[in-house]
């Protein structure tokens, strides 16, 4: 597989070249290519500094300091923002996590050598040479992860590499290499250095990727590291949880509800790790409602007026955790409902508050009334017609 630059992000690389810098792409990009997968953003790496970059390109583009501190700019070209970096040596990293000093280089052997894994420290220039000091190709073909360097070391210097590993093992459905591999485990504890929110990030891609179930299982101690609340959960249990995530689409929040299924209290952990109000929401509403009955059409009906996430999601959650339901089945239910526009919520019902109020009801009353005249609405006790409801009401 050649890797094909498109031409907006081909002109900056022959624009740098042209004033006598080297310009490679790197990284994502170079990977995704030689797999053939869809490209989605390029990140050029070159030689020169982040001011002669801005004297190269300006005034023609728009360039933005984005990270002048690490040697990054955003060069706007076309519908591609191009990130360039400076070709770096990372100093140490006293804290396990971020580079306690940041050194330019001219070499791009060193830049591609602080990169994490081979697969990732791949480049192509202008004229689609691969530069490929470490054997990402070759790891590439055999469908593995392996860090550059002594995998502990670099996981000594940066934890957040853990979690990429297994992120991007699941992502392609590769092996991660035995070394690398037992360096994960090895170094697990590190992971306390590393901020909930990017652990939170990292969770969320992995559980975003198509192969999951495999790697919870082999990596348990890992994940039980970030979730240290699920340590209770049995090996055999984790296991069918894990297998459960493989049942369902590639939705994180379906997939958490999943993991979290036997956790006491989710919300809580979710919030340690700084989701946002309406993923908590979401994955809630998923746990909230794990075991309504569901088969019959009038179940059907309790679950759509219960449950307040996407019902989708919902039917593939209930379907994940319990291999018996039949997800074809269950869609079937929920759009015969829903055409034949079952009532399911006070405001399907055929009378509201004011025709209560009008009929000499007032205060608690009128939301109990409505409520129960729901209920039996839901369960064919009654006809859904405004007489029949103030009729049974009063
Ligand atoms: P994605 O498709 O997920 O964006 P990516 O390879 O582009 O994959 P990024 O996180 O965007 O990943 O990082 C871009 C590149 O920077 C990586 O390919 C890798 O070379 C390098 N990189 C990113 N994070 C790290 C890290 N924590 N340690 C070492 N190198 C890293
Ligand atoms: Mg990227």
């Amino acid at each position: 597989m050649k890797m094909v630059i498109p031409d907006e992000v081909l002109r900056l690389m022959n624009k740098l070249n042209e004033h006598g810098y080297e310009c490679y792409a790197v990284g994502g990009s170079v990977r995704d290519a030689l797999m053939g997968r869809p490209v989605h953003d390029y990140d050029l790496t070159s030689d020169a500094l982040p001011k002669e970059m801005m004297k190269v390109f300006r005034p023609e583009y728009t360039v933005l300091p984005t990270g002048i501190k690490h040697g990054t700019v955003t060069v706007l070209s076309g519908k591609w923002p191009v990130e360039i970096t400076t070709y770096r040596a990372d100093g140490g990293y006293s804290d396990h996590r971020h580079p306690d000093s940041v050194t330019f280089t001219r070499s791009i052997r060193e830049d591609c050598a602080r990169r994490d894994f081979t697969i990732n420290a791949m480049c192509c220039s202008a004229d689609s040479e691969i530069l490929d000091f470490f054997g990402g190709q070759e790891d590439l073909k055999n469908g593995m992860i392996r860090c550059i360097g002594v995998p502990q070391h670099r996981l000594d210097e940066d934890a957040l590499r853990i979690l990429r590993a297994i992120r991007f093992a699941a992502r392609f459905g590769f092996t991660i290499e035995p070394a690398t591999s037992a360096a994960l485990f090895e170094k697990k504890e590190l992971l306390a250095w590393v901020s909930e929110e990017r652990i939170q990030s990292e969770l969320t891609g992995f559980l975003s990727a198509p192969h999951v179930s495999a790697y919870l299982t082999d990596y348990r101690e890992i994940f039980l590291q970030i979730l240290p609340e699920l340590s209770t959960v049995s090996t055999e249990r984790w296991a069918e949880l894990a297998e459960s995530c493989g049942r369902c689409k590639a939705d994180p929040a379906v997939r958490l509800a999943l993991l979290l299924y036997d956790a006491e209290k989710p919300e809580s952990i979710m919030r340690r790790l700084k989701y946002s109000t309406a993923e908590i929401r979401t994955v809630q509403a998923l746990l909230d409602n794990k075991e309504l009955p569901i088969s019959t059409r009038i179940d059907m009906r309790r679950c759509m007026n219960r449950v307040s996430c996407d019902f989708e999601q919902y039917i593939d959650f209930r379907c994940a955790a319990d291999p018996s339901l039949r997800k074809d089945a269950l869609t079937a239910l929920y759009r015969t409902v829903t055409e034949a526009g079952d009532c399911v919520s006070l405001k399907d019902l055929a009378v509201n508050g004011s025709d209560l109020k009008a009929a000499g009801l007032s205060g608690k009353a009128i939301g109990t009334s409505l409520h129960d005249a729901l209920e039996a609405v839901m369960e064919d006790r009654l006809e859904n017609t405004k007489e029949a409801i103030l009729k049974w009401l009063l």
